[in-house]
C-alpha cells in the first residue's frame, strides 16, 4: 500500500501482512480455534471449505479477504477456521520468528515449488534470492531436488541451498552456472516460481 511512496498514505496506518500470536478472542462461528492458543494464518484468510480451497488453491478462496495491517498489537482474523493453524504448545520466543517467516514467505515458496512438481532428483531453477526465493530453494531441497540454480542479482548471495547460482550481470563471478547451461534450461517464470527444467 506504501510500497515505494506510490500511493498516498492521508492517515496512520499499521502495516504488514505476517502474523502470528496468542488468540484473544473468538467470534460465533469460529470452532477450530480457541483463546490461549498459539496460531498463524495466511495473508488472505480462505474459508477452506470452497471448491477452489479443496482443490489445494486456498490463494484462490471463492471467500478470500487479504489480511493487512499485521503489525499491530492486534489483529482482526476473518474466515479463522480456514485460515488459523494452532501449534500443539505455545513455542519459545526463539521459535517466534522461524514461525513468522511460515505466515508468508515460507508458504509462497513451498507452494511455488509444489506447483512446478518439483520432484526427487529433478533440476530446478529460482528466479530471484529474496526471501520467497530462498525459501523455494529451501522447499525444492526438502522435497528432493538434486540440482537447484538460483538466480541473484547479488554477487555473493545466500543461496539457501542452492547447488548453484546464476547472477544476471556480467561483472559478477563465481560459482555461476555457464551460459551454455542457462541456455539450455527449457523453462523458467519469473517472480520465485519454480520451473521443471
Ligand atoms: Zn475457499
Amino acid at each position: 500500500m506504501a510500497y515505494r511512496g506510490a500511493n498516498p498514505i492521508t492517515a496512520p496506518t499499521p502495516m504488514g501482512h505476517e502474523y502470528c500470536g496468542i488468540v484473544e478472542e473468538i467470534g460465533r462461528e469460529v470452532r477450530s480455534v480457541k483463546p490461549g492458543q498459539f496460531v498463524i494464518g495466511s495473508f488472505f484468510a480462505s474459508d477452506n471449505t470452497c471448491p477452489d480451497c479443496r482443490a489445494g488453491y486456498q490463494s484462490g478462496c471463492q471467500h478470500a479477504e487479504f489480511v493487512g495491517g499485521a503489525q499491530a498489537p492486534r489483529l482482526r482474523v476473518p474466515l479463522a477456521d480456514g485460515t488459523l493453524v494452532a501449534t500443539s504448545d505455545v513455542p519459545s520466543m526463539d521459535l517466534i520468528p522461524n514461525l513468522l517467516a511460515l505466515s508468508d514467505v515460507m508458504g509462497t515458496g513451498r507452494f511455488a515449488a509444489d506447483a512446478a512438481s518439483v520432484k526427487h532428483g529433478k533440476t530446478v531453477v529460482v528466479v530471484g534470492d529474496g526471501a520467497v526465493g530462498l525459501l523455494g530453494v529451501l522447499s525444492a531441497k526438502r522435497m528432493g531436488a538434486e540440482r537447484i540454480i538460483a538466480m541473484s542479482r547479488h554477487p555473493a548471495p545466500s543461496t539457501a541451498g542452492a547447488t548453484g547460482w546464476l547472477s544476471n550481470s556480467s561483472r559478477h563471478d563465481g560459482r555461476r552456472c555457464s551460459l551454455p547451461h542457462w541456455r539450455a534450461t527449457q523453462r523458467i517464470a519469473l517472480n520465485g516460481v519454480l520451473r521443471r527444467l
